[in-house]
């Protein structure tokens, strides 16, 4: 079995995984090329640059003192094999096991669902901007695939889109609130876009990438769908 592929490692958080201390893992490779991502060093799927022995032992050392591993990327599920076999020897250590995905490997999500406790799902824009935004024809139609398989599983979960003014509008984000209210989802998240690149081009004002947050009414009606929603500025 290959050996699963670390590339980046933060030891505690409190906002990765809802109510637990965390450690989140990034593992390296993702079959999407997001305009905005800012893990571009991951997207490859080369070697890690952290020994998953001693990133395991690290783990070991923080039993009772962390709650949760939260599995992210890249896109994690991309290691499918090596990444089911290395959170179940995390799960069995005791803790709660998290997963961020782009939705892009609803198979996998389905086999990791015997192990994973909480996914935090990116449906980052509608269908048609998905492919501007993520450079992948049938992306959208997974990452729906991997919402119904997550939402039947009953287990935890939060759908987020971030909100980047080149690719949702104000009516994009209500129609994204609407298809998941009407799917069941619970809680969902909206975050707001933080330019990582000199975008010389086309860049995005304060006032554009603020207009999802700033519109008391607006934000109301979103609010009313769902559980929770989380406006993550
Ligand atoms: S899914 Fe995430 S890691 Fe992959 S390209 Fe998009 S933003 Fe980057």
């Amino acid at each position: 079995m290959p050996e699963i592929q670390i590339g980046g490692l933060v030891p505690f958080t409190t906002i990765d995984y809802p109510g637990k201390l965390a450690a989140v893992l990034f593992l390296r490779g993702c079959p999407l090329r997001c305009a905005y991502c800012s893990n571009r060093h991951l997207l490859d799927l080369g070697d890690g640059e952290y020994d998953p022995e001693k990133v395991f032992d690290f783990l070991r050392a923080r039993v009772g003192k962390l709650e949760a591993v939260v599995f992210s990327g890249g896109e994690a599920l991309m290691q499918s094999d090596a990444l089911i076999e290395y959170m179940r020897r995390v799960k069995d250590l005791g803790f709660a096991i998290g997963l961020h995905t782009n939705g892009f490997y609803p198979e996998q999500l389905q086999r990791a669902s015997e192990i994973v406790d909480w996914v935090g799902l990116d449906f980052k824009t509608t269908r048609e901007n998905y492919r501007a935004l993520v450079g992948n024809d049938i992306a959208y139609d997974r990452m729906v695939a991997c919402l119904d398989t997550w939402l039947k599983t009953g287990h935890g979960l939060e759908v987020r889109t971030t909100c980047d003014p080149h690719f949702v509008s104000k009516s994009d984000l209500l129609e994204i609130a609407k298809i998941l209210a009407a799917r069941g989802v619970k809680n969902f998240a909206v975050q707001k876009y933080v330019p990582h690149f000199d975008d010389e081009r086309d860049a995005t004002t304060a006032a554009d990438r603020e207009q999802f947050f700033n519109d008391t009414e607006y934000r109301n009606k979103i609010n009313a769908m769902f559980d929770t929603v989380i406006w993550r500025e």
